[in-house]
């Protein structure tokens, strides 16, 4: 079977620019299981689903079609056909994402869906539970950690209108709400290598994840 590298790790910790880097390195194809919550997330902002109510999540969970582009150079995300890829960056979404990822029937079904995307495999796979729960066979899995500053400031430079403060305390939420949910929360694989990027450029990241995948 064809290669997989699972890249976990929490939010700014440059697991989407690393894993595109990684996967352009070695014309492997590229799945950001991130942007697959979202796209349900927005979808379901868009149609006033209560997210503060799990069962409404959960009754609609399956209603939106999802078609993922696994191209390193330009990954695309649509839903019901329409492009997604700019509305599920907005803080309205991330800011929502933790509650309808939390719903185990969202996740039942987007992991069966990233299964079926990886197929064979020759890609690359980023989220918070590839190398525990979406493909814990994978050969390669690596865990992206950095301190909350440099997270911070990662994400503050690549938004407008917001503060390192403001980022830092979204950040902590963000977390704590992903890694304390009771169905796959975040967690580092025990046979995944942990690679803190605090004092590392994205360079610095690809070529120690493509140090660790000729191993
Ligand atoms: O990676 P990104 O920050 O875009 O992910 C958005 C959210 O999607 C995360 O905060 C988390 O709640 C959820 N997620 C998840 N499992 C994954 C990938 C993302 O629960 N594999």
């Amino acid at each position: 079977a064809g290669l997989v590298v699972a890249m976990d790790g929490p939010s700014g910790s440059g697991k989407s620019s690393a894993s595109r880097g990684v996967a352009r390195a070695l014309g492997l194809r590229y799945l950001d299981t991130g942007a697959m919550y979202r796209a349900i997330t927005w979808w379901m902002l868009q149609g006033e689903v209560d997210l503060t109510d799990p069962a409404a999540i959960a009754v609609r969970a399956s209603e939106p079609a999802l078609s993922m582009g696994t191209d390193p150079d330009a990954p695309t995300v649509a839903v019901d056909g329409v492009d997604a890829a700019g509305p599920i960056r907005t803080a309205e979404v991330t800011a929502a994402v933790s509650a309808v990822s939390a719903v185990p029937e969202v996740r039942r079904r987007l992991v069966a869906e990233q299964r079926e995307i990886i197929g064979a495999g020759d890609i690359v796979v980023e989220g918070r539970d590839i190398g525990t729960v979406v493909a814990p066979e994978a050969p390669v899995k690596i865990y992206l950690t950095a301190s909350a500053e440099a997270r911070a400031l990662r994400r503050t430079a690549e938004l407008t209108g917001t503060t390192v403060e403001a980022q830092k305390a979204a950040m902590a939420r963000r977390d704590t709400l992903d890694s304390t949910r009771k169905t796959d929360p975040l967690a580092k694989a025990a046979d995944a290598v942990e690679l803190d990027t605090t004092a590392l450029n994205l360079e610095e990241v690809i070529a120690e994840v493509l140090r660790l995948i000729k191993e």
